[in-house]
């Protein structure tokens, strides 16, 4: 998967693209899969990396969502249980199960949650993770060792998926490359062109790289631009009354002392009303999140002072060794794309389903859901557009589909395992050049090789591209990647062929985002 490559099926193609899908999150990557793999034409633009938007920024669960079956949307629930067990069947090497303890301070959450997280068990069927059980104390601490031990009188466990989000979205961009899609990073969809009937049959695309402008012709486009759907949908019609309300959510990263053990835990109800998890990713903790409703979306959010307060003062109150701001690794935050609803007081009670949304001019926009339930977002999204295309009626194949890198024991790669199969192709770079197998920065296992192989094979066209979404680890320890960006940086520009004012202007760019990610 390289650009030259995507570059060359472009300027190849003739005629009108069947499908251009404007956005290459969750959302969009999952369409082209969808519609490459059914035979139709398929043509995906995003306008910065793939996956810098929201689809790297979430909790990094696969899951049907306990706090949905309390706000008694059942449907959603099963739905998205199913597809849970489909991503576990169809990308074995990035998503794994995970238990989650719900601690019990209180003599009726036992038997209340215990009664609950038995229906999920319920609704999941035969895609079923493991069997919920009520925990003793003794058990609930042997399982989070790190749980504040006055008051607590047991827990309750249940079982949900877990999974590295960009990662999987890299992967899926190459498993819709090998369908035949194209797919190019830093291409804008810049506006649309429309027929004499008032009917879109194009868009204008800008490349970000060259400043090249040129016009697209195609059949239908699909809007997966996530929280930006509104700025698409103007584009068509100036008129068009925004569906999106915007919601930011945060995270925050810490050493894996503050959660030893392998379980996560799971807060039902914060002082808000909302969901909290801590839970181990990569090597640490990861905790959050929130639900802010924010006024517009941006491409690069940032963490409320009260958020970062919020998570600070709620893992204090489970936690026995209390985090501070000194112990935050990394911090960041992610915009939930909600579909708006005159009937939700706020954005927690907005529906986490999706929503396909037709305007009279042809656009399909295809917002909301979870990254859990990409695929049947997919699906559904690609039965409109092929309608709206008159594209012949194919059905949808996903189901069964293996996403790139599809290896059933990947964890004998080690650090390498979240590249399932193409872990040999790494380690291979790593015997061919030994300098390039030592980790990087002594707090991350990340080596050379793999930026390597990102820069070579996953489309990798900055610093940041590397240590934010084909490795995590801007995500992980943002001072730590900063102290990575200079090597980063070189083995980079030695790939392209750049000089070092290249690369003086990378870790420039990198910094500025990822001081961001740092607290001070
Ligand atoms: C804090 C948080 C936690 C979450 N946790 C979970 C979880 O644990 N599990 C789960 O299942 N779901 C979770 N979600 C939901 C999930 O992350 C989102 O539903 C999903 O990532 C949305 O993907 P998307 O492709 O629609 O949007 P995005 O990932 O935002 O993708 C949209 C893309 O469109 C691009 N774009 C915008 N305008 C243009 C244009 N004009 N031309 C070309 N490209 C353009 C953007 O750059 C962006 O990359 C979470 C969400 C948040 C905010």
């Amino acid at each position: 998967m390289t650009r030259t490559e995507m570059y060359r099926r472009l300027r190849a193609h003739t005629g009108p693209w069947d499908i251009l899908i404007a956005g290459g999150g969750a959302t969009g990557v999952g369409a082209a899969i969808d519609a490459a793999t059914r035979g139709y034409d398929v043509l995906l633009l995003e306008r910065h990396d793939f996956g810098k938007g929201t689809s790297s920024r979430s909790t990094k669960l696969v899951h049907g969502g306990v706090r949905y079956l309390e706000q008694g949307n059942i449907s959603l629930v099963m739905e998205a249980l199913k597809e849970r067990g489909l991503l576990l069947k169809n990308a074995p090497h990035l998503v794994h199960d995970l238990g989650f303890v719900v601690p019990n301070y209180d003599w009726w959450e036992a038997p209340f949650y215990g009664l609950g997280l038995k229906l999920y068990n319920l609704l999941a069927g035969k895609y079923g993770f493991g069997t919920s059980r009520i925990l003793s104390r003794e058990e609930t601490l042997e399982r989070i060792p790190n749980l504040k031990p006055e008051g607590l009188r047991g827990g309750v466990i249940y079982y949900d998926g877990q999974f590295d989000d960009a990662r999987l979205l890299i992967d899926m961009a190459s498993t819709a490359y090998e369908q035949g899609a194209t797919l190019l990073n830093y291409v804008e969809v810049a506006g649309l062109t429309k027929d004499a009937d008032g009917f879109i049959d194009g868009a204008v695309a800008r490349d970000a790289e060259t400043g090249e402008e040129f016009t697209l012709q195609t059949k239908v486009v699909i809007n997966a631009t996530g929280a930006f759907t509104d700025h698409l949908r103007l584009a068509a019609n100036p008129a068009a009354e925004p569906i999106i309300a915007p919601s930011q959510g945060i995270h925050l990263v810490f050493d894996r002392s503050f959660l030893s053990g392998d379980s996560a835990i799971m807060v039902p109800h914060t002082s808000d009303g909302r969901v909290m998890f801590a839970i181990p990713w990569h090597g640490h903790a990861l905790v959050g999140t929130t639900d802010t409703p924010i006024a517009a979306a941006t491409l690069e959010p940032m963490a409320m002072e009260k958020e970062i307060e919020f998570i600070l003062s709620t893992a204090a109150l489970y936690l026995d060794r209390a985090p501070t701001r000194g112990d935050v690794l990394s911090v960041f935050a992610g915009i939930r794309p909600l579909v708006r609803s005159s009937a939700a007081g706020n954005t927690a009670a907005l529906s986490r389903d999706h929503t396909i949304h037709i305007e009279p001019s042809g656009l399909l926009s295809v917002c909301g859901g979870k990254w859990t339930t990409y695929r049947r977002m997919a699906e559904d999204c690609v039965n409109q557009a092929a309608t709206l295309a008159t594209l012949p009626d194919r059905p949808c194949v996903t189901h069964q589909l293996n996403v790139h890198g599809f290896h059933p024991n990947a964890a004998k790669f080690g650090p390498l395992r979240v590249y399932g199969s193409d872990a040999a192709a790494i380690e291979a770079i790593q015997r061919d050049d030994p300098s390039l197998a030592a980790p990087l920065h002594a707090a991350l296992p990340y080596t050379g090789a793999e930026v390597v192989w990102a820069a070579r094979r996953e489309m990798a066209r900055t610093v940041e591209d590397v240590l934010a979404r084909r490795t995590r680890a801007l995500f992980l320890n943002a001072r730590a990647a900063i102290e990575m960006a200079p090597r980063v940086a070189g083995l980079m520009s030695a790939e392209f062929g750049e000089d070092g004012v290249w690369e003086e202007n990378e870790v420039e760019a990198f910094e500025e985002v990822a001081r961001n990610y740092v607290l001070n």
